[in-house]
């Protein structure tokens, strides 16, 4: 019998209406013969609300105490998922990830999956149920909530997809599938019918919030057919492959991300060690360094900028400033008025001059330039946030046309 792992968003179960649309359409794949399990995220706004419901309590609360906290929404949802497929007269039963087996280390609010022990859902499903289960979260070694990190319910449904065996993995969300850029922010963004995992994974990684990108990096270690769907249409989506039947394209997206933030630090001694003693100041924080941009030594000082996620700027100034005194820098200047625009595609790599027209298009848009970090399937820059609409507009006209 076939097996296939849905997977609904936020948008998908923001309402009663959109809960019970959901219901139907689990119900429909459960009457066409095969057994269905559907991962389902927290509704709507509802893990921004508790974030918000958190802050004003404790702005510094513990990241355990964040996850016990936003699991719940996950909970809302499934229950609520599960009463409307009851009210239909079909079987289900709707489980935690602590009553699925989800096994993740103890990174609170960015864990990460070990095993899922899933025996509990294939009993459900021996028992013809419909099973629903709670997105983005986990259990660590001491029994304690975890979450997978924001958007991580994507991850669970491959983990449960893998864990199962299933045929497919079927991501249904509030747009028809996965686009030449963001089609909320890009007039005349096109949607893909393929792209492969290598592509998605980078334009996830990049901004592209359509899929999380650790799903995409599970579903192509472990060979998962994903596709991402509309919840509200009925029409083909986008399927996530390893090889796709078209020539590789130049440029098979283009990806904005705001959770950026640039740090720079002037006047540093310009010394051999210097780039060593301030990088693993923030790794040993577990803090992401992305582009990193030195200048060349004038007299005896040199300046070093580089990214971090925004939500991570805080702790990096906590952990510069702790230690000025040590690197020996003059100023710490942190800008979070920025963006990351990059293109992704697997042509690129024999196709010089894709930088070069990138650049181009962002000159005629008049957008400066702050940084730029390319790799043989993508090219980013950093510029001005309020410009970003503008830029992402210009450089996917600059490939797809107007
Ligand atoms: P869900 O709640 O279903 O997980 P998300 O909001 O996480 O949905 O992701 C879907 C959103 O991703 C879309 O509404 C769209 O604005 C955004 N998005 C960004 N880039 C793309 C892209 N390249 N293709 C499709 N959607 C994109
Ligand atoms: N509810 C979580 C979030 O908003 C997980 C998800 O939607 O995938 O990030
Ligand atoms: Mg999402």
């Amino acid at each position: 019998m076939s097996l296939t792992v849905q997977k609904y968003g936020g948008s998908s179960v923001d309402n009663a209406e959109r809960v019970r649309n959901v219901a139907k359409r689990i119900t429909d794949a459960y009457k066409a013969g095969g057994e269905v399990v559907a991962v389902l995220s927290a509704q709507g706004d509802t893990t921004d609300e508790l974030i918000e419901k958190a802050f004003e309590i404790n702005p510094r609360a513990s990241k355990r105490e964040m996850d016990m906290l936003l699991a719940n929404g996950e909970q809302i949802s499934i229950s609520l998922c599960a009463m409307a497929i009851e009210a239909l007269g079909y079987p289900v039963v709707s489980l935690t990830g602590w009553q699925i087996g989800m096994h993740t280390d103890s990174e609170y609010g960015s864990a990460r999956i070990k095993r899922i022990d899933g025996s509990r859902i294939r009993a459900e499903l021996d028992r013809k149920n419909i099973v629903l289960v709670a997105g983005f979260q986990g259990i660590n070694k001491y029994d304690d909530v975890t979450t997978l990190g924001r958007g991580g319910s994507d991850t669970t449904a491959v983990a449960v997809a893998t864990a199962l065996k299933a045929d497919t993995c079927q991501i249904y969300t509030d747009v028809n599938g996965v686009y030449t850029a963001d089609p909320r922010i890009v007039k005349g963004a096109r949607k893909l019918d393929e792209i492969t995992y290598d592509e998605m994974l980078e334009l996830a990684t990049l901004g592209a919030q359509v899929l999380h990108n650790r799903s995409v990096e599970m579903a192509k270690r472990y060979h998962v057919p994903l596709e991402v769907l509309s919840s509200l249409e009925s029409c083909p989506g986008t399927k996530v492959k390893e090889v796709v039947n078209m020539e590789a394209m130049q440029v098979s997206g283009v990806a904005r991300d705001n959770n950026v933030a640039r740090i720079s630090l002037t006047n540093l001694p310009d010394v051999p060690g210097m780039a060593f003693k301030l990088f693993s100041l923030l790794s040993q924080q577990k803090i992401n360094v992305d582009i990193i941009l030195q200048s060349i030594g004038r007299g005896n000082n040199k300046d070093i900028s580089f990214t971090v996620a925004q939500t991570a700027a805080r702790q990096a100034r906590d952990v510069l400033e702790e230690h000025k005194d040590n690197l020996g820098y003059e100023e710490l200047i942190i800008r979070e008025d920025v963006s990351k625009v990059s293109i992704v595609g697997s042509g690129m790599v024999n196709n010089p001059g894709v930088a070069a027209s990138m650049f181009e298009a962002l000159y005629r848009a008049g957008v400066n330039i702050q940084m730029i970090s390319t790799s043989e399937i993508k090219v980013s820059v950093l510029i001005d946030r309020a410009q970003s609409d503008k830029a992402v507009q210009a450089v996917h006209e600059q490939f797809f046309g107007g």
